[in-house]
């Protein structure tokens, strides 16, 4: 008998697990993770960057855990000798309907105490020549760094302190009972005091597993990127994001300098037909099936209707996707965008068929699970982390 199981072997997971081997040694750890290498969902398959916490709704959880996240991945990654670099972004307004959604924006990062400066057309184009608009704000904290590497290193600090991981074991259900709680994989039986789920794409199944009530459903959307041919990588010198739709948790299409040294284009966000699906064709019955039974399912797509067709179409035809760059980077040209993997994101939706923005946690006697954890939930994981092992501490005495 363990004295915590954690399941889901992504940035969230590994995070919960080294801090609790951190914080309570000697407590047995075991990590469960289905499949052969940790972080290959979305922890392995996403932009990079550390976030600064412009976005978010003042008072919230990723407001708060996103701002700390961002120092503690800077630290993380000095202490450990991860890659990363603190090139700060720009969010840039190319109309006067933008401009008046970046001045709110503007403000809201203030309101959430980002260090941030405002920049005119003509500041904007001695920055970077390259990128056109009315003008920009430029957020500085804002960095890049390679999340896997960053999960593999908690990983490695993990099993020096006692932990244990088992890869490739899915967890197939959960039983808790009064004092202990089962877990059944493909590998064996488990059983541990407590449990902390984080499943990404499919934390409401484990939820549901546990027999918990769940208002909510995870909805796939997969991000589909391309990349620049190197010749043109010095275009930008900064990240350039353009001003998002605030009604939506994506960000718009950006352009990324990578930590490898390569630019990303991207992501898009288009309703995925499975889970794992990171491919245009791939489908999974049991989850479409899954969608289409689900109330909030179909709420959800009457209210985003127009966006969901316009995201659509710029994933089919690349000239929609590169008319979304050229508005404020018109040197890009259908040629210079070359396939890149993508990733897709779990963003979990209420009954109401409402996105829920922020992050999701539900518990029981024995279990906290980590129900929607979206971007920037790789920049927040050690604040996350931390959330959970306080929570444990109340939750399970
Ligand atoms: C396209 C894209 C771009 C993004 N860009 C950024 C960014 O730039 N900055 C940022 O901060 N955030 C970004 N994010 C968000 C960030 O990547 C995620 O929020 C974060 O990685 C979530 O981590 P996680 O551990 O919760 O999930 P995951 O990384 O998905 O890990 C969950 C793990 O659980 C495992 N699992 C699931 N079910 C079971 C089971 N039954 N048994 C055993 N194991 C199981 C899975 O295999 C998986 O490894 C982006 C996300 C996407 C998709």
């Amino acid at each position: 008998m363990y004295d915590y199981i954690i399941i889901g072997g992504g940035i969230v997971g590994t995070s919960t697990a080294w801090q609790l081997s951190q914080r309570c040694p000697g407590t047995s750890i075991l990590l469960l993770e289905k499949e052969k290498n940790l972080a290959l969902h979305q922890t392995g398959r996403n932009s990079g960057v550390i976030h600064a916490g412009v976005y978010y709704q003042p008072g919230s959880l990723k407001s708060l855990f996103c701002r700390n996240g961002n120092d503690m991945v800077y630290r993380f990654c000095q202490e450990y000798g991860l890659p990363w670099e603190n090139c700060g972004k720009l969010i840039v307004a190319t109309n006067p309907a933008e401009f008046v959604r970046m001045e709110k924006l503007y403000q809201r990062a203030r309101e959430n105490l980002i260090d941030v400066e405002w920049l005119n057309r003509d500041q904007l184009g001695e920055r970077e020549p390259h990128i056109v608009g009315v003008g920009a704000f430029l957020v500085r904290k804002t960095g890049i760094t390679d999340y896997r590497l960053f999960t593999g290193k908690m990983a490695e600090q993990f099993n020096k302190a006692g932990g244990e991981i088992r890869l490739g074991t899915e967890v197939i259900d959960l039983k808790e009972m009064a004092d202990e709680v089962r877990v059944e994989t493909t590998k064996g039986d488990f059983a541990a005091r407590h449990l902390i789920t984080c499943a990404g794409l499919m934390s409401d199944r484990l939820v549901r597993m546990l027999g918990l009530k769940a208002n909510f459903q995870i909805v796939p959307f997969r991000g589909e990127y391309y990349q620049l041919p190197r010749n043109k990588r010095d275009i930008i010198h900064h990240l350039i994001y353009p001003v998002p739709d605030p009604d939506l948790p994506f960000l718009g299409v950006h352009l990324t300098r990578m930590i490898d040294g390569s630019v990303t284009v991207g992501p898009n966000a288009v309703l995925a037909l499975k889970r794992e699906g990171y491919h245009k064709g791939d489908v999974s019955l049991r989850d479409l099936k899954e969608m289409a039974i689900f109330r909030g399912f179909w709420k959800m797509i009457r209210e985003n209707l127009s966006s969901g067709i316009v995201e659509y179409k710029n994933s089919f035809f690349k000239s929609g996707y590169l008319g979304l760059i050229r508005k404020y980077c018109p040197e890009i040209e259908t040629g210079d965008l070359e396939p890149y993997p993508a990733g897709v994101r779990a963003q979990a939706v209420d009954n109401k068929g409402a996105l829920i923005h922020d992050f999701l946690f539900v518990n029981s006697k024995r279990s906290i699970n980590v129900c929607n954890a979206p971007s920037p939930a790789a920049t927040s994981a050690l604040p996350i982390g931390g959330y959970i092992l306080d929570q444990a501490a109340r939750v399970f005495n």
